[in-house]
């Protein structure tokens, strides 16, 4: 490859929304033959809203926003944002948390107005031996099943509400997925939200059930690019959060939305300025081009 002709291919990205780090990017997205593609922030807007509050006998809709969403304003999660807007709509001004902590990929925990309260997975709520009453358990299986993501809450031990939230596929990822198909790439959906959420997106967009990959925890979706690669696979990463940067590095390509944090981006070696998915395909197809010249 000479370096004139990377250099030209570089200066087509930028006029296409594609931020190439350097011109020897390139020459890794030759042999690239699988893309990961994170879900929240990259198929999906990442904008989630709030859509429903379930809660368990005796407990007010009011009173379980107002605790999340007290924890939740803390966070900069999609699911976060989505429960303490909602809350602040719903419940109005909320408390400042006494103690707060993030647990990656499972929620947030912290003390609020002298309660403990938990917020998140499941499994979060397990960890603390805090499991669902019968009615929360059917709405939380029930949304899943809608497609939306179901968040728990906990306080002092119990738990005592479940919240649904969704966002949207963006409407340019399923036609950014049959450009991919095109250039012969397998598209794999990853994310750490559960399972049927994660089917009904890749139902959406056109990725095939067996190509998705779900309740993965932010640390591990390193190494599902690693077992990827190590079946013999050139593995491009596509992701917006600092829970993707990991994997963002390690994959044989890594593309970071723009729109997504500084830390997704400083791993990436592309950037998709607009965060367009359709980019991806771009991308991938310039340089195959750039380098098809240059042979
Ligand atoms: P993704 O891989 O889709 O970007 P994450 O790994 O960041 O998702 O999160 C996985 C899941 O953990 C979310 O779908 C949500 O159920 C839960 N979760 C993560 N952070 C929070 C939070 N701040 N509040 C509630 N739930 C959360
Ligand atoms: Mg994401």
């Amino acid at each position: 490859a000479t370096p004139t002709a990377l250099m030209v291919g570089t200066g087509r990205g930028a006029q296409l929304g594609i931020l190439i780090k350097g011109p020897e990017v390139l020459e890794s997205t030759r042999r690239v033959d699988t893309v990961v593609l994170d879900k929240t922030g990259t198929v999906t807007t990442g904008t989630m809203t709030l859509l429903a509050t379930h809660t368990a006998p005796g407990v007010t809709a009011a009173e379980a926003l107002r605790l999340a969403g007290a924890l939740e304003h803390s966070s900069e999660h999609p699911v976060a944002r989505a429960v303490a807007a909602g809350a602040a709509a719903e419940a109005g001004p909320l408390p400042v948390p006494e103690d707060f902590a993030n647990v990656a990929g499972l929620g947030v925990q912290g003390v609020v107005e002298g309660h403990a309260v938990l917020v998140g997975r499941e499994r979060l709520l397990g960890e603390w031996e805090i499991h669902l009453p019968a009615e929360l358990k059917r709405a939380k299986d029930a949304a899943e099943e809608a497609g939306r993501t179901a968040v728990a809450v906990a306080w002092d031990g119990e738990a005592r509400a479940v919240l649904e939230v969704a966002d949207a596929v963006k409407d340019t990822s399923a036609e950014a997925i049959r450009r991919l198909r095109d250039l012969g790439l397998t598209p794999i959906l990853l994310t750490g939200d559960n399972k049927a959420v994660a089917a009904s997106v890749a139902a959406e967009v056109g990725i095939a059930p067996e190509d998705v990959i779900a309740e993965v925890m932010p640390e591990d979706k390193v190494e599902v690019v690693e077992r990827l690669q190590a079946e013999g696979r050139s593995v491009a990463m596509v992701g917006d959060g600092v829970n993707d940067a990991a994997a963002l590095a390690r994959a044989d390509l890594g593309l970071a939305m723009g729109t997504g944090t500084d830390a997704a981006i400083e791993a990436g070696d592309l950037t998709l300025v607009r965060g367009d998915l359709r980019a991806a395909a771009d991308a991938i197809r310039l340089s195959r081009r750039t380098l098809g010249t240059i042979r």
